[in-house]
């Protein structure tokens, strides 16, 4: 292992076949071409909402947009109070805070998902929504979400970015919440060769609004019904992702067998990744907690593993959301803790091997 460098994340293709599969789309887009909509995203938004058993995918341009797009179309504006989870990828609070609404954070869980016992704790009248995340591809809890919704007649929106391919009850990653919003980015389990995003929804009336608020809300380029701006999805990517989708599940297993590997060696040094309830998760990173955090995480980078601390500050203590409405005793503590080992599908067997031996060295 000397001199060599393990990547924490690797979105090279050197699959000969997984290429071919990508030249193939290109070459049909070029043939057909019709760049952006058309057919080929058509025939993503039907493969996802098959993959996903929801009736609605509307693709888009990102997931940051996909969550923009879910509060928009649930009429989620100024004077509305939206809680969340302080511990996301900052996209998710800034679609609150874009749409012109509040956003308000409840407290996390061991387990790093939104903790709904704590919602209760910082609602108000001016609750419209509560946003989960389903953080480094662990479900949350949505039996628990559920119950509180209904109870304060709240909006659910799942955010399921980190977590698609997952599920809950049987139910995939997606299919949670009034509104679910996918992230296709590169570095996401289910990612394209650039941006693009996915809203799914079971109500036809909220899929025409977000068909409609995706391009500058024109109904068929004549009547502005919804002042918008312009979020559509491009044929090239859709037409990557549907190409991808068929290898999913063994990049998901093998993701899995690394996850599995990194527990059985880890367990003992430090707190490894569980998973929620009634739930089968997905690795989108693999997360650990330890109060050793920052000596371990120079002590691998100077052996040459990269890591990562994803995210260094939660959400609420980034400056421009300092003063928002916060419950967050636990996320504060768990945040100085939590760490990223590389996590993705190219990983050899010998580099997991000499990551858990680094690690070790250095908690033992
Ligand atoms: C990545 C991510 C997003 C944003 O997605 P983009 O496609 O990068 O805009 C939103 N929410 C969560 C939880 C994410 O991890």
């Amino acid at each position: 292992m000397d001199n060599k460098i393990i990547r924490f994340l690797d979105l090279s293709v050197r699959n000969i076949s997984e290429r071919e599969d990508f030249i193939e789309a290109l070459n049909n887009c070029l043939d057909h071409g019709q760049l952006v909509m058309g057919k080929e995203i058509t025939n993503l938004e039907e493969s996802l909402s098959n993959y996903v058993g929801r009736k609605k995918c509307i693709s888009v341009s990102s997931g940051t947009d996909a969550v923009y797009l879910a509060l928009k179309a649930l009429g989620i504006g100024p004077g509305d109070e939206v809680i969340t989870t302080p511990l996301s990828w900052i996209a998710t609070t800034n679609a609150i805070y874009m749409v012109g609404a509040t956003p308000v954070f409840c407290d996390i869980q061991d387990d790093l998902n939104i903790d709904p016992k704590t919602i209760q704790k910082v609602i108000t009248s001016n609750t419209k929504a509560v946003i989960s995340v389903d953080y480094t591809g662990n479900m949350a809890n949505y039996d628990e979400l559920n119950s509180v919704i209904k109870l304060y007649g709240l909006k659910l929106i799942e955010d399921g970015s980190q977590a698609f391919g997952a599920s809950f009850n049987g139910k995939k990653c997606g299919s949670y919440g009034h509104i679910a919003a996918i992230s296709h980015n590169p570095m996401k389990i289910f990612g394209g060769l650039g941006e693009c995003g996915s809203v799914f929804t079971d109500d036809n009336e909220i899929a025409t609004k977000l068909d409609i608020l995706r391009y500058n809300g024109m109904v068929n380029k004549e009547y502005l019904k919804y002042p918008s701006l312009n979020f559509r999805a491009d044929a090239l990517q859709a037409s990557f992702l549907v190409k991808r989708l068929k290898r999913l599940s063994s990049k998901l297993q093998r993701r899995k067998e690394i996850a599995q590997i990194y527990n059985d060696s880890l367990s003992g040094f430090c707190n490894v990744p569980t998973q929620t309830i009634n739930s089968e998760r997905v690795f989108y990173t693999y997360t650990i907690q330890t109060n050793k955090r920052d000596s371990l995480s120079t002590y691998l980078t100077n052996n040459g593993i990269e890591n990562k601390i994803q995210h260094p500050l939660l959400m609420s203590e980034q400056q421009p959301y300092k003063d928002c409405k916060a419950f967050t005793p636990k996320a504060t503590e768990i945040v100085k803790t939590i760490l990223c080992l590389p996590m993705h599908e190219s990983l050899q067997n010998e580099e997991i091997e000499y990551v858990i031996n680094k690690v070790k060295e250095h908690l033992a």
